[in-house]
């Protein structure tokens, strides 16, 4: 059993700075964990703990059920692949991936197989006998993952090992890493500062900001229900919009409103407000740039969460066309099929999708649910 359990885990460096601030997670045997936020808020540190690379100033760290936090990182059952690779130049694609392996003096024809069998799941095969310098920049990384996996470790930490690639070859190799996590069956732990790929590779995303933890859940729960506006505004391209408005009740319905806007809100939505004390109180709605819908071609009833916007700029990405559009004073982003022309100046007939609003407590920023 290879689960990481992170119990009040805190870093401070020796300058007094807090990088990581009781974090708690626990990863179960197996799973895709990715940590994921803007620069600065303690991922890798808490990764690099997690390696043994850096002292645990205060927490408890269990991998499998041992208490780790004063083990040697090589004592520790875990491989760790970095984004510069850190391969050996002199050495050839055989020798480093073979190189811990001859450090433990495993034997030979044991190092070779290993070596051989990760080199197919890799489709290194046809290189073992390359150095590192002919070598491009995707087949380098899958050295570095397969110098992990000769290794045959408990748990795999990755520290941003796609943040060198040109985007092509990271899509490429964010699926290659997927399926090799599915193939060995073993616990990842990955940490990137890009959404994209914690949407797309996580079983769970830990979502962090300023050393601390803002949500822990799958990818499809931290896009549907962000805990509070940093996750909602960090997860989803381009990000959520927030809007400033006074929610207020009218014939025991509760509208969202605001100088250019009134939106009838969802009835299920509302019982929180209600008890919550939030009705004729400032709120911020969001509202995701994809759930907003020209009115004529919405499907959903959409009479009571209808306003109009004008075409400030159209961005045609292909196969869809992101909109930026003014409100009265409020500035909306709005995603559209790429097939539908937008012209500066137009002023369109909109609807939000209502059983996509979010509302946010102005002072904490926190969901009110
Ligand atoms: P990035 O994506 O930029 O790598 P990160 O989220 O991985 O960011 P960390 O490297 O974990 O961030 O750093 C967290 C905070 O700790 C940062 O504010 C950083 O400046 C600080 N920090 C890191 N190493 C040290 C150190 N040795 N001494 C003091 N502060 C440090």
């Amino acid at each position: 059993m290879a689960e990481v359990i992170l119990k009040n885990i805190c870093k401070s460096y020796d300058n007094g700075f807090n990088a990581v601030k009781n974090v708690n997670i626990n990863i179960e045997d197996k799973e895709f964990v990715v940590l994921v936020g803007p620069s600065g808020c303690g991922k890798s540190t808490t990764l690099r703990m997690i390696a043994g690379l850096e002292d645990i100033s205060d927490g408890e760290l269990y991998i499998g059920d041992k208490l780790v936090n004063d083990i040697d990182p090589k004592d520790r059952d875990i491989a760790m692949v970095f984004q510069n690779y850190a391969l050996y130049p002199h050495l050839s694609v055989y020798d480093n991936m073979a190189f811990a392996l001859k450090l433990r003096k495993m034997p030979k024809d044991e190092i070779n197989k290993k070596v051989k069998e990760a080199a197919k799941i890799l489709d290194l095969d046809h290189l073992l006998d390359r150095k590192p310098k002919a070598l491009s920049g995707g087949q380098r990384q899958r050295v570095a993952l397969g110098r992990a996996i000769v290794r045959n470790p408990k748990v795999f930490l990755m520290d941003e090992p796609l943040s060198n690639l040109d985007a092509k070859l990271r899509t490429a190799m964010r699926t290659e890493i997927t399926k090799l996590h599915k193939s060995l069956g073993t616990t990842f732990i990955y940490v990137t500062h890009d959404q994209v790929e914690a949407m797309t590779m996580a079983d769970r995303i830990v979502v962090m900001k300023d050393g601390i933890v803002q949500q822990i859940d799958t990818p499809q729960d931290i896009y549907d229900s962000p805990n509070n506006m940093f996750v909602a505004g960090f997860i989803g391209a381009p990000q959520m919009n927030f809007i400033d408005v006074k929610l207020v009740e009218k014939d025991g319905e509760i509208y969202a409103q605001n100088d250019a806007l009134s939106i009838k809100l969802n009835a299920g939505d509302c019982g929180a407000l209600t008890s919550n004390g939030y009705i004729g109180k400032e709120v911020v709605l969001g509202i995701r740039p994809e759930d907003i819908h020209i009115e004529d071609i919405f499907v959903d009833n959409s009479l009571d969460s209808t306003f109009e916007a004008n075409v400030e700029l159209g961005e045609l990405m292909g196969a869809e066309i992101y909109a930026y559009l003014k409100a009265g004073n409020h500035n909306i982003t709005a995603r559209f099929d790429g097939r539908y022309k937008l012209n500066i100046g137009d002023k369109l007939k909109l609807a939000m999708d209502k059983h996509r609003i979010h509302i946010f407590d102005k002072e904490t920023q926190l969901a009110i649910r």
